[in-house]
């Protein structure tokens, strides 16, 4: 079987890497079946935005329920369906039922999806999203689509394109993770972002660390200049909500404001949210 790996390459074999491989391979099996077996469902992170102090969309988060281990997170399984060409189909499906729940909503709140480099390099995702629009419904500009550098690296002219096409549509783009990868600021010129997502390692520490600070100050000033948002990703505590509000982001996503909530709860928050009172108590 080391020969299959391909030529040259050589592979040592510990003990438990048979079983380790098995293992991998059992849960490719089990992947590939997770979506026609209904296994795979959504969860929605609230978004707030620090001006209004109100509720302005949710991010979808694909959630697996395996039977035997349980809720397995998409850290673990996501590279995995990567690797194997499974987030294709599975991406699709998250795009059409987040865009499906969004346009139930009783409220026009955003929904936030993430793509994968790898449904990019289909060629199809333009008319993926563009039928997952037709077929919920959806105002294009209710949808904010997020990608990680990842996907910008590879074809960067081809993507370039893609990505003109789907603003084209009427929905906006978020970088993703900002600030880990390569983040070359050269992106953020040459492609058409309307938002930045300034990831969770910076925002970890800004109440006590002045340089994290200064990098968040850095980056909502960048974006600022460009047109551009900035939601501060990952927010557990009132000192770090103070701290980004103060240098200047957008908006917030993260525990101390929200966890992820099922679809249901989701429902109710907006009921509740905008029946009672729109604003939410983060002044
Ligand atoms: P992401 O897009 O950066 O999503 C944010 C992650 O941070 C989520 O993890 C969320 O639950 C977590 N998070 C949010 N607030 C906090 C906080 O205050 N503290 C901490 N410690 N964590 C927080 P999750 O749901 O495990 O998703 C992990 C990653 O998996 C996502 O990172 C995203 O890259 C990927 N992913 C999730 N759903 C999809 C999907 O439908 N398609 C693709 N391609 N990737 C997905
Ligand atoms: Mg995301
Ligand atoms: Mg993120
Ligand atoms: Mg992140």
């Amino acid at each position: 079987r080391a020969k299959a790996e391909g030529r040259g390459s050589y592979r040592f074999y510990e003990p438990g890497m048979d079983e380790r491989m098995q293992q991998r391979r059992a849960m490719e099996i089990d992947l590939r079946r997770a979506l026609p077996l209904g296994q795979l469902h959504l969860v929605y992170q609230p978004k707030l935005n620090l001006q209004s102090n109100s509720l302005v969309g949710f991010e979808a988060l694909i959630r697996w329920s395996h039977p035997q281990r349980g809720l397995v997170s998409p850290a673990d399984f996501i590279p995995l369906a990567e690797e194997i060409g499974a987030i294709v189909n599975i991406g699709e499906w998250a795009l059409r039922e987040a865009c499906r729940q969004a346009a139930s909503w009783p409220k026009p709140v955003s929904v936030a999806v993430n793509l994968s480099p790898v449904q990019f390099r289909t060629g199809k995702i333009l008319q993926t999203v563009s039928s997952a629009l037709a077929y919920s419904r959806l105002e294009p500009s209710r949808l904010e689509l997020e990608i990680t550098e990842g996907a910008l690296m590879e074809h960067s002219s081809a993507i370039l394109g893609v990505l003109n096409g789907l603003r084209a549509l009427g929905v906006r783009i978020a970088m993703d993770d900002f600030g880990t990868g390569y983040s070359s600021l050269g992106y953020l010129q040459k492609f058409p972002f309307d938002a930045i997502k300034i990831d969770r390692s910076f925002v970890r520490g800004i109440d006590t660390s002045a340089e994290r600070r200064v990098i968040v100050r850095a980056i909502t000033q960048l974006a600022s200049a460009l047109g551009m948002t900035t939601t501060a990703e990952g927010i557990e505590t009132w000192a770090q909500l103070e701290c980004v509000r103060e240098e200047g982001c957008t908006d917030v996503q993260g525990y101390l404001t929200g966890r992820p909530l099922s679809r249901e709860a989701a429902r109710m928050l907006l009921d509740h949210r905008f029946a009672e009172n729109s604003e939410m108590d983060l002044a």
